[in-house]
């Protein structure tokens, strides 16, 4: 298996994480009723990644505008691309916007600015 993942789907995946770790950590402060300023504290900090992950999509939203749709030339089928290079959504190709990078071994660090490609 390819060890990168394509970039949309990551973040995706991020913010989804993040409402499921707000919602046990509300939960868990349902068992400090006795104490209300833990719960309180625990029903907050639940409240705070659920509002982070509703950050995280509107994030998302702004980046799928800067995307790229492509068709992977691999698999045949739609999908969006982000900076210079980038996965397929559904078979993991490396894909690439800069010719000159063309045949070469797919890398991450291609999308930082001061690469030295
Ligand atoms: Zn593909």
């Amino acid at each position: 298996m390819k060890p990168y993942k394509n970039k949309i789907n990551r973040i995706r995946t991020f913010a989804l994480s993040l409402i499921f770790i707000g919602i046990v950590i509300m939960y868990i402060g349902i068992y400090f009723r006795e104490q209300p300023l833990i719960m309180v504290t625990f029903m907050l900090l639940g409240v705070v990644a659920i509002i982070g992950s509703t950050g995280v999509y509107a994030w998302i939203g702004l980046l799928s505008m800067k995307t790229v749709p492509v068709e992977c030339p691999n698999c045949g089928r739609h999908t969006k691309m982000l900076g210079r290079v980038d996965m397929c959504m559904h078979c993991r190709e490396p894909l690439t916007m800069d010719p000159s990078l063309e045949g070469k071994e797919f890398d991450v660090q291609y999308n930082k600015k001061n690469s030295n490609v």
